[in-house]
């Protein structure tokens, strides 16, 4: 098995290495080319499963975020892009699809072996999500059309007035590193549907994905310039993107804390700005619910990736009379899960995705034990190999820090309540609104909870039923703006207004 494990990382690196060359250095991708950072500063990439660094990027910044942005530029402004109508665009997107599902398998271990996380999730859930996103806005390229508005007239005169559905221009993209492709596509493909130009920066930690896709993206047809990335940190070249006058709109996805920054530094130059942060999602478990079906779901949503999901289920809100059961059950399930390498087949549960992340983590557990939450299940670390904290479940209250305040790791709360009311009152008592899930039987009262829980989605009965064609974001501290379905292309175009006096 062992042999088996590092066969698979040499074949892994032999591909790195036909693409990069032997040292593995990556450049940023500009207008067509891979290209060195201004300043020629690189980072490092490292699976945290095994503290190894496996390839190096470009740490670049302002200058190269400007050499990008001309490109886009250039590209919106008259240049072959521009020329393209919505069905060729449509045809380009769907010809990128086929490309990244021949590609899956190194994409998605580009992203997974950057986090630690196990490889085979990706090819479950992240790819097939990828090209899905891609062929389903590929459909809208040529369906974004204006509408032919009745008017008054003008001084006694008829007139003919419609509206023009444009690209908003540059867009921006910010991305975070728990499932890296998957989000970055929520944002290129109606983008690019919508006519759109694009920057992307990718996250420290999953870098590679990206600059494989804007290659993919050439290797389609699309002209150079269409998409380009650039490599390096948030501070410094997240920052200039979000600065830098050409842009016209910046997508991020992210913490609150970089959100924050992001939302004010836009506002400066009027862009338009989407934020999609983090969540606190409860997972509310109601006495009538089938809890031998529920129970695999309720633990997929609190453990799936480490944990390291906006969406995960971490305050599990338990009807009173069920809770002693659900916690048992729960913390059983949780003592089943096998941590491993990233690339071991039977690895259910991998590292977390930095030190800094496992850091994070660790704290909390502290923070759980000093606010007098009870360890039902989990609760250790090991940070010897690669930065492993086992699935951990908490039985507790919804005022202490745990239940507030979004870990990103494999640690969940059990907090029970009486009655309907009281679990709504459960579920809204949180700063984020991303999704809810409610586990029950009761038709009625699914629909009852499903319309007043403060949350841009709602699962009943399962969690993370995302698609391309639903709309995703959320309320309150989780964000502004919908990425994904139809509403999404609105955020990638301007209505424009035509009058004709007759
Ligand atoms: P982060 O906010 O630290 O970083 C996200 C991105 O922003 C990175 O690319 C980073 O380099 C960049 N960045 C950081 N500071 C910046 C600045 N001042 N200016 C410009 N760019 C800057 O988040 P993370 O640790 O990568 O991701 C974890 C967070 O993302 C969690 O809170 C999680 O809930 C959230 N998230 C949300 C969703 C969603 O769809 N709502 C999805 C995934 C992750």
């Amino acid at each position: 098995m062992t042999e088996l494990i590092e066969q698979k990382y040499r074949a892994f690196h032999q591909q790195l290495d036909k693409l990069a060359g032997p040292g593995r250095q990556f450049g940023n991708f500009i207008d067509g080319a891979a290209v060195d950072s201004a300043s020629g500063a690189t980072l490092e990439v490292a699976n945290p499963a095994r503290k190894q660094v496996f390839a190096t990027v470009q740490a670049s910044d302002a200058a190269d975020i400007d050499r990008a942005v001309r490109a886009a530029t250039a590209q919106l402004e008259g240049g072959p892009w521009s020329r393209l109508s919505g069905a060729q665009r449509g045809r380009l997107m769907q010809r990128l699809a086929d490309l990244v599902e021949r590609d899956a398998e190194l994409l998605g271990m580009m992203d997974a072996l950057s986090i630690g996380r196990p490889v085979a999730e990706t090819q479950i859930l992240d790819l097939p999500n990828v090209a899905d996103t891609l062929r389903y806005f590929a459909g809208w390229a040529d369906k974004i059309t204006g509408e032919t508005i009745p008017t008054g007239g003008y001084f006694g005169h008829p007139t003919h007035s419609y509206t023009r559905r444009e690209p908003v221009g540059v867009v921006g993209a910010i991305l975070p590193w728990n499932t890296p492709l998957m989000i970055t596509l929520w944002k290129v493909a109606p983008a690019l549907a919508a006519g759109c130009t694009l920057v992307l920066k990718p996250a420290e930690e999953t870098p590679l994905s990206a600059l494989h896709l804007a290659r993919l993206m050439q290797e389609a047809g699309f002209p150079d310039g269409v998409l380009n990335v650039v490599t390096g940190l948030g501070e410094t070249v997240g920052d200039a993107l979000v600065k830098h006058p050409g842009v016209a709109k910046i997508t991020f996805t992210g913490g609150p804390e970089a959100g924050r920054i992001i939302g004010r530094n836009a506002a400066d130059s009027f862009k338009r700005v989407s934020l999609e942060l983090g969540g606190k999602t409860p997972q509310i478990v109601f006495d009538d619910a089938a809890l031998d079906a529920a129970l695999q779901g309720i633990a997929m949503g609190l453990f799936f990736n480490q944990g390291e999901v906006c969406a995960a289920g971490t305050r599990i809100l338990a009807q009173r009379s069920l809770c002693d059961e659900l916690c048992e059950r729960l913390g059983a399930v949780a003592r089943t899960i096998r941590l491993g390498d990233p690339l071991a087949p039977d690895t259910q549960m991998g590292s977390l995705a930095s030190k800094a992340q496992f850091e994070r983590v660790s704290g909390y557990l502290a923070v759980a034990n000093d606010d007098g939450a009870q360890l039902v299940a989990g609760g250790t670390t090991d940070d010897r190999r690669g930065y492993f904290v086992s699935p951990t479940v908490f039985r507790g209250d919804n005022r202490m820090r745990i239940a507030q305040e979004e870990i990103f790791g494999p640690v969940g709360i059990v907090i029970p309540f009486d009655d309907e009311a009281d679990a709504l009152r459960l579920a809204n008592d949180s700063r984020y609104g991303l999704a809810a899930s409610i586990w029950t039987s009761n038709v009625g009262r699914a629909h009852r909870m499903a319309g007043q829980v403060r949350a841009g989605a709602v699962w009943i009965n399962c969690w993370a039923a995302i698609d391309a064609r639903l709309p995703w974001g959320g309320v309150k501290t989780s964000g502004t703006g919908r990425e994904n379905g139809r509403t999404a292309l609105d955020a990638y175009t301007e209505t424009k207004a035509v009058t004709v006096l007759l």
